[in-house]
């Protein structure tokens, strides 16, 4: 996949606290935060606040370890505090794929019982 890290995507501008974003959790390595344009009630999406991979392809293992464990973290979350029916787990990698922001990220998406997936 073509390119490099920006380092003034959106993503890194909100680990940088240069633009708000609506925090669900937070430590050392990951954040949680609430989707700007939500598929749904409580779509949350989660990055590492350290690395510079811009893709599933470009981030070392260890980086995904801690991303998938905050993954199933928010996930859990999301489903104790809204009751959706399903949950959605999921992220695209180059443009092609569907990706806008090129800072690696997963989408937790809530899904409720006779809501038309989509946006
Ligand atoms: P992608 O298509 O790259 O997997 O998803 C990028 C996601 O970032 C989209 O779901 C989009 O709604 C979300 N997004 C874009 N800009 C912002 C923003 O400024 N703040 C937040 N919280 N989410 C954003």
């Amino acid at each position: 996949l073509n390119g490099t890290y920006d380092p003034d995507n959106i993503f890194a501008k909100i680990v940088r606290g240069e633009i708000p974003s609506v925090k669900v959790f937070e430590d050392d390595e990951v954040l949680a935060f609430m989707d700007a344009f939500p598929q749904s009630k409580g779509h949350l999406l989660v990055i590492s606040k350290t690395s510079r991979a811009r893709n599933v392809l470009e981030a070392e293992p260890k980086t995904l370890g801690r991303l998938i464990g905050a993954v199933q973290k928010a996930a859990r979350a999301v489903t104790q505090a809204l009751k959706p029916d399903g949950v959605v787990v999921t992220q695209f990698n180059g443009a092609p794929a569907g990706q806008t922001v090129f800072h690696l990220h997963f989408h937790v998406i809530p899904r409720y019982e006779g809501e038309a997936l989509g946006r």
